[in-house]
């Protein structure tokens, strides 16, 4: 997953969307990049987290009115630095730097393909074949170019792009997958994936860039075109609904709805559906906390903060290996005894995955005298990969994939445990005519056909432990 942010016509565009990207900062930690167009363009990314790749010294070398910013968590593509975004490329038709958070599903075949007709690739990311089909496009601008291009690729796809002149583009697939939202900061337009970064920088929310929707943003002002191929009729939006469960961040705003109140109300279900008798409710910090709420209001079971998160855990602790992956969890969240002591514990988070998380928690609760722990999740079993941009891993680590839910409790050793259903989920984040979603992850009905070598791309992307 990853996230993009970009502004056009501001006197410190670099400042500004540096600020962007560090709002964004929980869409993806691997890498961070800035470019900045003052007829020029200048670029700078590196492995690792905005604060860390930026300084005074390295702003100030991004001078102009239009920056784009990337925070990139691996799906397609290895974690290494070619691969940092915004990516930029010379062509004929001059300098351009593209940023994307999502996932094409027919890469592969279209590299295969450019590869053959002699294009030469310098990254191993998905995002490079966009630029390449622009290249090669007959349409001399740069709309046409763009829209000749996205003809082509298949899958989820939420871009800025820029050109050295300072000219911005933001679009999205036609499925509206991920998000991406525009803005108005005084004179300035910008876009980003969250309204959560708006709020950071003052910006005035406008509206969400629709499914299937290009906006060319230049010398002040700001142009909507449509996709070629859908210009007649568009699919049904399918909009993410784990950005909703897990991904967002709760002060964001996305495709109308609070994700606090989504995630709330996500946890009053869950209590409708899973009810216990129980002492007290806590969450799995800091994702699991709004739903954690809405399961304690419903159920009229106090709430509190049962497991504390060590927020100063960097990036050397979750790394691979067992062995460390086995001080992880614990490292980065701990259990307050004088909570769960000798009480009844109902703990709720927002997903199982793979149940290696939750069955160390578990551990640590009882460890810390829990006297029974409930363990209820306020999503559905995630039984299916994503693979529209989001780093779950292959169909065999999920355990719900192969697991009842009664096996998954043995194996997470908790004395019950509850799923959210997949009616309640949908009926928490509002779904209707209007508002539709993709949920591919928990039902396996995947809206658009994955491509040829889709199958091998999930068994590379791996979840780490990041985040928990
Ligand atoms: P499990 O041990 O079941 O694999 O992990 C469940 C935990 O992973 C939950 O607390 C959930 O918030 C978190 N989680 C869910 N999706 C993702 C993801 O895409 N990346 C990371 N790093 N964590 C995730
Ligand atoms: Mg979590």
């Amino acid at each position: 997953m990853c996230g993009v942010f970009g502004i056009h016509g501001h006197d410190e565009a670099a400042n500004i969307a540096y600020l962007g990207i560090h709002a964004l900062q929980h869409r993806g930690q691997e890498s961070a990049g800035l470019v900045a167009c003052d007829g020029r363009m200048r670029r700078v990314a590196a492995m690792g987290l905005v604060s860390d790749t930026f300084n005074r010294d390295s702003l100030a070398t991004l001078p102009g009115t239009t920056s784009v910013g990337h925070v990139r968590y691996s799906t397609a593509g290895s974690s290494e630095l070619r691969n940092a975004q915004p990516l930029m490329f010379e062509y004929t038709g001059g300098s351009i730097a593209i940023a994307h958070n999502g996932n094409l599903v027919n890469a592969l075949e279209l590299r295969t393909e450019l590869e053959r007709e002699g294009s030469l690739f310098q990254t191993s990311s998905d995002t490079e074949v966009i630029v390449h089909l622009m290249a090669k496009a007959s349409n001399p601008e740069l709309l046409g170019r763009l829209q000749e291009g996205l003809t082509r690729v298949s899958g989820a796809y939420s871009l800025i792009l820029c050109t050295a002149d300072g000219t911005m583009i933001g679009a999205r697939d036609p499925y509206g997958f991920r998000p991406l939202v525009l803005g108005r900061l005084k004179d300035s337009y910008v876009l980003s994936s969250e309204t959560a970064s708006f709020d950071l920088i003052e910006a005035e929310y406008i509206r969400e860039i629709e499914p299937g929707e290009i906006v060319v943003i230049q010398n002040g002002g700001m142009t909507s075109h449509r996709h070629e191929q859908w210009a007649a009729s568009l699919p049904a939006s399918r909009f993410c609904v784990f950005e909703h469960v897990y991904f967002a961040r709760p002060d964001s705003m996305l495709n109308g709805l609070s994700v606090y109140r989504a995630r709330e109300r996500m946890g009053r279900r869950l209590a409708q559906e899973n009810p216990v008798d129980a002492d007290v409710v806590i969450a799995v910090p800091d994702s699991g906390v709004p739903a954690a709420i809405g399961y304690a209001n419903e159920a009229k079971i106090p709430f509190e903060m049962g497991l504390i998160r060590s927020h100063y855990v960097g990036r050397t602790f979750i790394e691979p290996q067992d062995s460390i992956r086995h001080f992880g969890v614990r490292l980065k969240l701990s259990p307050v005894r004088s909570v769960v002591d000798g009480k009844r514990v109902i703990v709720v988070d927002d997903s199982l995955v793979r149940g290696t998380t939750s069955r160390k928690i578990v551990k640590m609760l009882r460890a810390a005298g829990a006297r029974e722990v409930h363990l209820r999740i306020s999503a559905p079993p995630t039984t299916h990969p994503c693979f529209y941009g989001i780093d779950t891993p292959t169909r065999s680590e999920l355990v719900a994939a192969s697991h009842t839910i009664e096996e998954i409790a043995r194996y997470v050793t908790c004395d019950t445990l509850g799923y959210l259903s997949h009616s309640g989920l949908l009926n928490a984040v509002k779904a209707d005519q209007d508002k539709s979603y993709c949920s591919a992850c928990f039902t396996g009905e995947y809206p658009l056909p994955l491509g040829v070598g889709a199958a091998d791309r999930g068994g590379l992307v791996k979840l780490r432990l990041a985040k928990v």
